[in-house]
């Protein structure tokens, strides 16, 4: 148990659709999961539809774990008809709640239609913002034990002596040594897909949120802004 206070916790309004756009490294993750309890709706990211349609070997599961074993992509229509199919589940008749879905702005228009079809109000956006310069500080000073496996972090949760565990006094490691080069890249990538998406939403109903501070900060002011 977390020994800080969790923040007010508002009344679920009957249905509730929302869209979480973020960097790698935003915490969207946490807000995603956060904002699914606090109003008691599925997260659906991508993986977690394609890996649901293919357990239970429906058509789509069948074409989609063919693709996927053979490396390639899943096409807009696939994907499109994925999203309807879980959409129509029960567990999302009061809202839900999408994680890396819709990647384009074709799969965009379709969502739009495919909700007005079936009775949701259209989806808050809510974008986490995080500086590039800070994302890459954040994944590039991390560190790890190689023992045990503890994680640290240079500037947010130092070692108590530089370079080593706190466990096991041994050399902590850095995974990757063109980190910075390697987070740009992701980034950049990130920004290509993603702006034309933040284009599409803004002039609808669209939440920027500084995604610099706490956890805790960044979840309230999601609900304070949502109405
Ligand atoms: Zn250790």
């Amino acid at each position: 148990m977390s020994s800080t206070t969790e923040p007010i916790i508002q009344s679920p309004p009957s249905t509730r659709t929302l869209l979480l756009l973020g960097p790698p490294g935003c915490g969207k993750g946490t807000q995603a999961e956060r904002l699914a309890r606090n109003f008691s709706i599925p997260a659906i990211s991508t993986g977690e539809m394609i890996r649901a349609e293919i357990r239970a070997s429906s058509e789509l599961g069948k074409i989609a774990a063919g693709v996927t074993i053979t490396g390639g992509l899943l096409s807009d229509e696939l994907v499109n008809k994925i999203i309807k199919s879980r959409l129509s589940q029960p567990d999302c008749a009061a809202g839900f709640m999408l994680d890396g879905y819709p990647r384009t702005v074709d799969q965009a228009r379709y969502l739009g239609e495919l909700m007005a079809g079936m009775g949701f109000s259209q989806p808050s956006v809510v974008h986490i913002d995080v500086p590039a310069e800070q994302l890459i500080a954040r994944t590039c000073n991390r560190r790890f034990c190689p023992q045990c496996g503890s994680i640290f972090n240079l500037q947010s949760h130092p070692p108590k002596e530089a370079g080593l565990c706190d466990n096991c006094h041994i050399e902590l490691q850095q995974r990757s040594d063109d980190c910075e080069e390697t987070v740009k890249n992701r980034l950049a990538a990130y920004e290509r897909s993603t702006a034309p998406l933040i284009d599409f939403y803004q002039s609808r109903d669209y939440l920027r949120v500084d995604g610099t501070r706490s956890p805790d900060v960044v979840f309230q002011s999601i609900l304070d802004s949502l109405h």
